[in-house]
């Protein structure tokens, strides 16, 4: 007899792998589907949160996977290297490597929420059993479709207010204002960040390239004035638009850069 195919879906916390889980499920083509979370163990609080609300909508468990080794143990074994999008260990180590595990050797149909208006690169799976498939492409559903099925549904992540992305606390494709949102909203993350950045600050890994984070507290009113004016002039295209709709407005939020598992 042939060996089942498996379905899964990997739920990032990010606004595209949700809205997909929710299409998904509306259209109710696939009842075995399975979906999953990779854990890093320092994502970002939030969204554990909404990880639980779409739990309940989806009417079924998101299994939580993750490396048996901590973010920490892995830093030591790259001798202290902070992870940059040149060294993206973290996303191989701790968000592919457990996917992989997961899957072994079973076929596989794994549903990818990258949207019809994006072309974005990103580490997928490369082992052959595994078949991505990207519905929202297949159906041409762009960004505003996405923002449309969260708003219906279980709401627009509340983190986006402040972050365009999802993933660790201290994710090195965050922007400088959102750094000084993590100061502010989450300080005990931020001073772990800036501690770690210390640790390692003899070998010159900085989170942010060319700035410690201590330089960025220093900077703080620049960056903020820099940030204000940018949103002041997306404002200025329309007036009384709530922060999601800014957000779905303000296409700025460097996708392209994105790793598909950790912020799809
Ligand atoms: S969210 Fe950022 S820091 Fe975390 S695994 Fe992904 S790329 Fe690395």
């Amino acid at each position: 007899m042939a060996k089942k195919v498996r379905h899964v879906l990997g739920i990032s916390g990010g606004k595209d792998s949700a809205a997909l889980a929710i299409y998904l499920k509306q259209q109710n083509k696939i009842p075995e589907i399975e979906y999953f979370f990779t854990d890093t163990g320092v994502e970002l609080p939030e969204i554990y949160t909404f990880l639980d609300k779409l739990e309940i909508y989806l009417g079924k468990k998101i299994v939580r996977l993750g490396s048996k080794k901590d973010f920490f143990h892995h830093l030591k074994m790259k001798d202290g290297m902070l992870p940059s999008p040149q060294q993206r260990w973290c996303t191989k180590d701790m968000k592919l490597a457990p996917f992989e595990e997961f899957i072994g050797n079973d076929e596989c149909i794994s549903y990818i929420g990258i949207r019809a208006d994006e072309n974005r690169e990103g580490y997928i799976s490369n082992k052959k059993n595994i078949k991505p498939v990207f519905p929202f492409i297949e159906d041409s559903l762009v960004r505003e479709d996405i923002f449309n099925l969260l708003r219906e549904t279980v709401g627009i992540p509340e983190y986006y207010e402040w972050r365009s992305r999802s993933g660790c606390f201290f994710c090195f494709f965050q922007r400088k204002e959102e750094w000084l949102g993590l100061a502010e909203r989450y300080p005990k993350e931020f001073a772990r960040a800036v501690q770690m950045e210390k640790q390692e600050g003899g070998k010159g890994y900085t989170w942010i390239q060319g700035m410690t984070l201590e330089e960025l507290i220093e900077r703080k009113d620049e960056i903020l004035a820099n940030s204000k004016k940018r949103k002041e002039h997306l404002a200025r295209k329309k007036d009384n638009r709530s922060w999601q709709d800014i957000l779905i407005e303000d296409g700025q939020d460097d996708e392209s850069q994105a790793c598909l598992i950790c912020s799809l």
